[in-house]
């Protein structure tokens, strides 16, 4: 079963209704289908006159067979109901006779052809001697009836037979050329419309929608008036529908949201699938930014209530990026791109809402080009280090461990912080270079310092791993033959790992942490509570500790219910056997109501900040010298 299938068709006929080009298609089919019915009846009515002039008899038709038995007569004295009505030709029964016969069929006198009834009727349409003929297309199935009716009764001699079969024979060929011909248009017709829409949805595709804003442009350069807006729909998190319930679910939620978009737009408006879960909107005449965000919020709310896709329920929101016509630069492209960006920003500010595109995002867009292209450079360049943050024991208060915390030393912009460019690594793909030189970096860093402390140097280093590297195949390898080249021991490596790796590909997310596990790695679930997961989803995850998010932990102080939900889930994390490790510790007293609630581990400013290595080696020193 699936949900297509179910929806009412009215629904089907509103969204033909609002596409205007599938009407001024249907429109222009019919004219040119009109040109070559004409061309057809003057064919076949050159073919009749010929049967009439060369057998000397009044008249003669071509009729066709099918459901409108359209007739084609030609001659000196047609009889004047041939055409009007060439259906009496079946009710006296000569038609039947003629098509059960495979030889044409010669009647000296028709009234001799028809049944005692008939004879009459014969009588009165003026029917003498009647020559017919069943001819039949190319594939063997009859089209077409000629015949040829004198006056009076007549004797058909044989000549008379073959040459009438000769000239009934060319009716065959126009019959055909025409079939061809028709077929041919609707193959090209068919070919045009599939260039130009989406297969899934049947909406525009890219290529129309950009020819569509071509012209709203060209419109607008002429008539000021004549105005117009672009929306870029992205939809949120679609990648989890697809991982969760497959691609065929996929697909039928972005048929579905198609279907529900259109619900939205006046008969003007274009609506276009990019690709993927990409959608376009051109709105026409349509003056000012806050026009276009009623459409926005139309279109959210038409979103909003769930879908059942494969019996489930699936809820699904969109981002959407408003850009207006009238700036000096409309090309279609350029328009588009400033949507794209505008529904970039939107997304960046929390999805599931519209942001109206300004200049600025421009420059914020260049902005980014040239982090990235920078980026490319920090790692051969050097530029790129790690600051290190104690792990505490709450009861010790020793250094335990420490995590690896990365920054950039940029040459112009001084030291950026990982959340200003990790998220562009993992666009790029060049998270995977990074995390890999972390890693070692890291390990290295490591075995420094148990070369110069001995039992004091820290137990192990924690290391943020992005879901993007989970995404990397290979990334079980990498770290084995790490491990290996520095003879390094994997369980002085914990993983830290972010609740979005449930976005990325889960099933290989889930086959590379069982890699690691087994490679002897611990892997942390960090940021906890600021995501996406639930308490029993993390409890299907082969985890080894939680790290509870200092959005929890920093409110312990001020609000008794906030401390109180801290120590609920502290219980929790231990109850699923993990270990729970309080980040963001900023005083004394949070400290000591964590240790009191069960808390072994911390991490916290109250302990001491991410820091260069050689301020953990003064720790260390310290520490050991105690
Ligand atoms: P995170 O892994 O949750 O790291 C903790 C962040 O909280 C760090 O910010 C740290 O400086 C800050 N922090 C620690 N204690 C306190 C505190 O008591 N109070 C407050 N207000 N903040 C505290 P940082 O270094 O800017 O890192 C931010 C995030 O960037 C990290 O969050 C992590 O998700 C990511 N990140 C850092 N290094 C890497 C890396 O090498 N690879 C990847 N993929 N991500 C990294
Ligand atoms: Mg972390
Ligand atoms: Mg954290």
């Amino acid at each position: 079963m699936t949900v297509l299938s179910q929806m009412p068709s009215q629904r089907n006929e509103t969204s033909l209704k609002t596409r205007p080009a599938g009407a001024e298609r249907l429109r222009a089919g019919a004219e040119r289908a009109h040109g070559l019915d004409g061309a057809l009846a003057a064919a076949l009515e050159r073919v009749a006159r010929i049967a009439a002039t060369s057998l000397r008899v009044p008249s003669a038709a071509v009729v066709l067979l099918g459901q409108d038995r359209r007739c084609f007569a030609g001659g000196d004295e047609t009889h004047p109901w041939l055409s009007r009505d060439p259906g009496a030709l079946f009710r006296i029964g000569l038609a039947n006779r003629v098509l059960e016969s495979d030889q044409p069929l010669a009647l000296t006198d028709a009234r001799t052809g028809v049944a005692d009834d008939g004879a009459d009727t014969v009588d009165s349409l003026g029917i003498g001697g009647f020559l017919g003929i069943r001819v039949a297309g190319t594939s063997g199935e009859p089209i077409a009836l000629v015949v040829a009716i004198d006056a009076a009764p007549r004797n058909w001699n044989r000549d008379e037979i073959e040459h009438f079969t000769e000239i009934a024979a060319s009716a065959v060929s126009e019959i055909e050329l025409q079939r061809r011909t028709v077929e041919a248009e609707r193959i090209e017709r068919q070919l045009r419309y599939d260039a130009l829409h989406d297969g899934l949805t049947g909406l525009p595709n890219r290529t129309c929608f950009v020819e569509r804003l071509r012209h709203a442009g060209e419109r607008a350069r002429r008539h000021a008036e004549d105005s117009f807006a672009v929306l870029f729909v992205d939809l949120d998190h679609f990648k989890v529908v697809n991982d969760s319930f497959g691609h065929l679910a996929g697909d039928e939620l972005l048929v579905e949201v198609g279907r529900r978009l259109s619900g939205c737009l006046r008969s003007v408006d274009t609506l276009a699938r990019l690709g993927g879960d990409e959608f376009a909107l051109l709105l026409e005449e349509v003056h000012e930014p806050s026009d276009a965000a009623r459409v926005a919020e139309r279109l959210q709310s038409a979103l909003r209530s769930p879908m059942t896709i494969r019996d489930s329920e699936v809820f699904t929101s969109a981002s959407i990026g408003i850009a207006m016509s009238g700036r000096a630069d409309d090309a279609p492209q350029h328009l588009l791109r400033s949507a794209d960006l505008a529904m970039y920003r939107a997304k960046e500010h929390g999805r599931s809402r519209f942001e109206v595109f300004d200049p600025a995002m421009h420059t914020a867009a260049m902005e980014r080009l040239r982090m990235e292209m920078d980026l490319r450079r920090a790692i051969e360049r050097n530029q790129l280090l790690l600051h290190y943050q104690p792990v505490v024991s709450l009861s010790t208060g020793g250094v335990v461990a420490v995590e690896a915390l990365i920054r950039w030393q940029h040459p112009d912009r001084g030291l950026i912080p990982p959340l200003e460019f990790i998220p562009i690594a993992e666009r790029t793909g060049l998270i995977g270079d990074i995390g890999y030189w972390v890693l070692s970096r890291a390990c290295e860093q490591l075995k420094s310092w148990e070369r110069d402390f001995g039992y004091a140097a820290p137990q192990s280093v924690w290391i943020n791993v992005s879901p993007k590297q989970f995404a990397q195949r290979d990334l079980a390898d990498q770290v084995s033959e790490l491990f290996t080249s520095l003879s390094f021991e994997p369980r002085r490596i914990k993983f830290e790992i972010t609740e979005s790796i449930m976005l990325e590909d889960i099933e290989l997310a889930m086959r590379t942490l069982g890699e690691l596990r087994r490679l002897g790695v611990q892997v942390f679930m960090d940021d906890f509570g600021t995501g996406y997961s639930s308490l029993t989803y993390l409890g299907r995850l082969p985890l080894d500790g939680i790290k509870v998010d200092r959005s929890f932990v920093s409110q312990m102080g001020t609000d008794i219910r906030q401390a109180q939900l801290v120590g609920t889930i502290i219980t929790l994390i231990r109850n699923l056997g993990l270990e729970p490790i309080a980040e963001g510790v900023e005083t004394d007293q949070q400290a000591r109501l964590l240790r009191e609630m069960g808390c072994a581990f911390a991490q916290g400013f109250v302990f001491s900040r991410p820091v260069p290595p050689r301020e953990i080696d003064e720790l260390l020193r310290n520490s050991a010298g105690r």
